[in-house]
């Protein structure tokens, strides 16, 4: 058999422990690559130390683990990265296509999530005040992104609704768009499977990932979980951690919501045969967009 190119990843940041939505983007993302004989990397996107409490990190590759979601190779931390950040903004600046933004927050709440380009004349390597400032990425006049997303299909946005995006932070951090988008370029990653909640950075990443000459992998956007109050399974919405006593339920769930139907013969199967009867079983086709 021929070696398989695919190269999948799972991506979370350690802001808590993993809970249902998580568990979900991560068996997805995990069936796909062993439905095509890929490997499955596992990225921590521990690059916003104050949202981290300490042990997170660990406790995600235990649960991972808990759930024979057993990744490929080293763990890569995105907080060993930084250079490799700063290299790419350095490649960015030397093309003119980075700029320091020194607008307030409140400013910002002002212009409802379109930024106006207000400081785009402002030099990256001249600050002339201490105000903190985030560096924006300059966008082209033209900026439609469209790409054919594996389970929501043929999508176009226009980078101009949400306008020149940061790639860092006024708080000296790098932001998630130009961190993740490397990583996804140094790590070859040809497919990425993840929650309908990050869509809206998919057209971002693909504009930052041609600038940086990198190639761009194929998406597929999982629908997200919602609770009872119709909001997105969230840490910030207190989801619950995953219960580790009761593995195979937490599986079978997640499978069912990615329109799988396992038997009830699967209700008392070890992790390892749930798994293995879902990476036969697994296709795009039978997860609904709006399913979960
Ligand atoms: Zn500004």
């Amino acid at each position: 058999m021929a070696v398989s190119s695919y190269i999948g990843r799972f991506a979370p940041s350690p802001t808590g422990p993993l809970h249902k939505g998580s568990l979900l983007a991560a068996l997805a993302s995990f069936l796909d690559a062993r439905a095509n004989g890929g490997q499955w990397l596992l990225r921590i996107e521990d690059i916003d130390p104050p949202r981290e409490p300490a042990g997170a990190a660990d406790l995600i590759l235990q649960q991972l683990d808990e759930h024979g979601l057993h990744w490929d190779g080293p763990v890569l931390y995105q907080s060993s990265r930084l250079p490799a950040y700063k290299d790419a903004l350095q490649q960015l600046s030397e093309v003119g296509l980075l700029y320091t933004c020194y607008c307030s927050r409140s400013r910002l709440r002002t212009l409802g999530g379109c930024y106006d380009g207000a400081c785009r004349s402002n030099k990256l390597h001249s600050h002339i005040s201490d105000k903190p400032y985030a560096i924006r990425l300059h966008l082209p006049e033209k900026s439609i992104i469209a790409f054919n997303d594996l389970i929501q299909g043929p999508l176009a946005f226009d980078l101009h609704k949400t306008g020149d995006f940061i790639l860092w932070r006024r708080d000296h951090l790098p932001a998630y768009q130009l961190a993740c988008s490397l990583d996804d370029g140094f790590q070859r990653v040809t497919r990425v499977i993840r929650g309908s909640d990050l869509l809206d950075s998919t057209p971002r990443q693909l504009h930052l990932l041609s600038c940086l000459g990198l190639a761009a992998p194929q998406y597929a956007h999982i629908p997200v979980l919602k609770n009872a109050q119709g909001q997105k399974l969230s840490k910030q919405n207190h989801a619950p951690r995953l219960d580790s006593s009761n593995v195979q339920t937490n599986l079978l769930d997640c499978l069912k919501l990615l329109g799988l139907s396992p038997s009830t013969e699967l209700n008392t199967a070890s992790i390892q045969q749930i798994l293995a009867w879902a990476i036969e079983h697994w296709r795009f086709s039978h997860i609904r967009p709006s399913a979960c």
